[in-house]
């Protein structure tokens, strides 16, 4: 798709400020994107951090950012796995957009001068066909699994016996059994990053992702916010070592700005879908 003369680009305007600003780019250049929530939108895919992500236990309704941690966890496992079992399902009958495959082409074309750095946990990188060794998921992966204690540090596909549930679908004693443990015999968790939790290397390749920041010559944001640490990071060092900031977000935001006032960046604000396959198609092509 990449080569593909008839494929739709971005509006004049910014198909000629992204031309004019990735010739500037030097030979052998390296490039990282970095994706949020925004690049699986067209996935059908939502945040989970709005009202979507309301979940009922008894009585009370409680947000996602009260859902996703480990003091909710340690309270009531069943109804925290009743959520992502739920989410899984949404992820796993999603499909990846225009702009994952484009991620994919890019990394075809730069190999190791390419990284992807991802907030999202719905997989959809991998099952495009970016090599998970240059993916770093820096808020975990829903298909992932490992102890709660922790009794080790090894991590395991969610084991085949968990079916993801429908909403307020209950846990089942299949679910319980699979969901256990194999070192202690207690639960096993989501490998996701929790709001009550920070980011570690080790789980989180939080180190490797900004220093893939520092070390690239462009940082592609896309469809992520300030709103959280890791990004705020990572285009901050991208920044401060003279890279090419391109935002790709429909709607304005802190990235979008901030890369409009530098010498060197680009908001493009329009979809992930038609934004990052124009980027994408661009660097590929000056590799
Ligand atoms: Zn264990």
């Amino acid at each position: 798709m990449s080569d593909d003369a008839a494929a739709p680009d971005v509006p004049p305007e910014t198909a000629a400020a992204l031309d004019a600003a990735l010739a500037e780019l030097p030979p052998g250049f390296r490039a990282v994107a970095l994706t949020g929530a925004g690049i699986s939108a067209a996935s059908g895919i939502p945040t989970f951090r709005g009202p979507e992500g309301f979940w009922q236990v008894g009585s009370r309704v409680y947000e996602p950012q009260e859902m996703a941690t480990a003091a909710m966890f340690r309270r009531d496992p069943e109804s925290v796995w009743q959520w992502y079992l739920y989410r899984l399902g949404i992820c796993r009958a999603a499909e990846p957009n225009a702009a994952h495959h484009a991620l994919v082409d890019l990394d075809a074309a730069l190999g190791r001068r390419f990284r992807l750095i991802t907030q999202n946990s719905d997989g959809l990188h991998l099952r495009a066909g970016s090599p998970p060794e240059r993916t770093d998921r820096v808020h975990g992966d829903l298909e992932l699994v490992r102890c709660a204690r922790p009794c080790t540090p090894e991590m395991w596909p969610v084991p085949e016996d968990v079916e993801p549930l429908a909403r307020d679908e209950p846990l089942t004693a299949a679910h319980r059994r699979a969901l256990t443990c194999p070192g202690c015999g207690g639960w096993l968790r989501p490998h996701v990053l929790w709001f009550d939790e920070t980011y570690d290397e080790e789980r989180f390749r939080f180190e490797t992702a900004l220093e893939a920041a520092a070390w690239t010559d462009v940082l592609v944001t896309v469809g992520t916010t300030g709103a959280t640490a890791l990004p705020t990071f990572a285009v901050r060092a991208a920044v401060e070592s003279d890279a090419l900031l391109i935002d790709v977000n429909p709607e304005g935001n802190d990235f979008g700005e901030l890369a409009e006032g530098l010498d060197r960046g680009v908001a493009v604000r329009r979809p992930a879908e038609e934004g990052v396959p124009a980027i994408a198609r661009r660097l590929a092509a000056l590799a």
